[in-house]
């Protein structure tokens, strides 16, 4: 990411005043379209988790890279590699926007997911759907990227279903001695959108009080604890 850093160097070397301009035209420009944007994006899409979903709401394509730090703050961040993340147009222009809220010291109230767990921030709500907050950080993320607006909650609820579906299926597929079912099932519940759905319910069944979060569906548990199954989808 040679390109990264000569324009950062750019920015950096225009006054303070101009730094923003410069960076939006240098961002939109065709040139750097080409060169910079489009290898960003692939290097972001060939990461994201299932198919090219959207780093914030798990559901949508990633069709835009979101600057995580609003460039209209941090001009000097423009292409900063850690700065880019993948989004829908939806999270990205009517959700987030410019909006980075910060604490009294000028710390992020957003979760970066290029250096925290969201774990540590947000509870899944498997139950309903919804995000808790764990912390001011997970509040604020919530309200900011909207991530218990009702058609999260209810995608939420459909990816549990299928990977409760997908589970029992491997299970089956174990049982008979039939490998290519057990990987179709992995593949299955891998490619689904909301792919935090199944990291929670992983996560879930290993933490005190799982038999009290699946008391609906208790076979659950050991599926979620089989080692095979964990490398498989923790890979
Ligand atoms: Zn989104």
């Amino acid at each position: 990411m040679v390109r990264l850093t000569e324009l950062s160097r750019q920015i950096r070397a225009a006054p303070g005043p101009d730094r923003y301009s410069l960076a939006t035209r240098l961002w939109s420009g065709r040139s750097v379209r080409n060169a910079v944007y489009t290898p960003v994006k692939e290097a972001l899409c060939s990461m994201a988790p299932g198919r090219e979903r959207c780093m914030y709401c798990g559901d949508n394509h990633g069709t835009d890279v979101d600057h995580f730090e609003p460039v209209a703050r941090n001009p000097l961040r423009t292409f900063d590699w850690l700065n880019h993340l993948l989004a829908c147009s939806n999270c990205n222009s009517h959700q987030k926007r410019d909006r980075f809220p910060c604490d009294a010291d000028g710390r992020p109230l957003l979760i970066d997911p290029t250096a925290e767990d969201p774990a540590d921030h947000l509870f899944l709500s498997l139950s309903v759907g919804e995000y808790k907050a764990l912390s001011d950080k997970g509040a604020r993320t919530i309200e900011v990227c909207d991530l218990n607006r009702a058609l999260l909650a209810r995608g939420r609820m459909q990816a549990r279903r299928v990977v409760a579906m997908a589970l029992r299926g491997w299970r089956d597929d174990r049982d008979a001695g039939d490998a290519a079912g057990m990987a179709e099932k992995v593949l299955t519940i891998r490619e689904q959108p909301f792919a935090d759905v199944c990291q929670a319910m992983l996560r879930q069944a290993t933490a005190p009080g799982a038999d009290v979060i699946f008391s609906d569906s208790p076979d659950l548990i050991a599926l979620l604890c089989s080692e095979p199954l964990r490398e498989a989808l923790l890979a």
